[in-house]
């Protein structure tokens, strides 16, 4: 296992840039990463092991949807408020 030293630049998820750029050690923890700087917007931020963060408010947006479905329908599933179904259309004559 290749040793991290300070400076070195290794590959992390960068929030700003939202991707995976090149990151200077900016701090070790364990002979590890702790701390990197990005070398395109310089922004500091602890070292993510390359893995983008979750999504937060996706998640709490799904809970908080089906906490109010439960309040408002609390007999019924959340697959209730699927699509409706779809309403008859006259069949048009296909043409080849
Ligand atoms: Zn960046």
């Amino acid at each position: 296992m290749p040793e991290v030293r300070l400076g070195d630049i290794i590959d992390d998820y960068c929030v700003k840039c939202k991707r995976i750029m090149n990151h200077s050690v900016v701090s070790l923890l364990n002979s590890g990463p702790a701390k990197v700087r990005c070398r395109t917007c310089y922004s500091d931020h602890d070292y993510r092991h390359e893995q983008a963060p979750p999504p937060k408010a996706d998640s709490r947006k799904a809970a908080l949807f089906n906490e109010v479905l439960a309040k408002v329908q609390p007999d019924s599933a959340p697959a209730a408020a699927a699509a409706p179904e779809p309403a008859a259309k006259p069949k048009v004559k296909r043409k080849k």
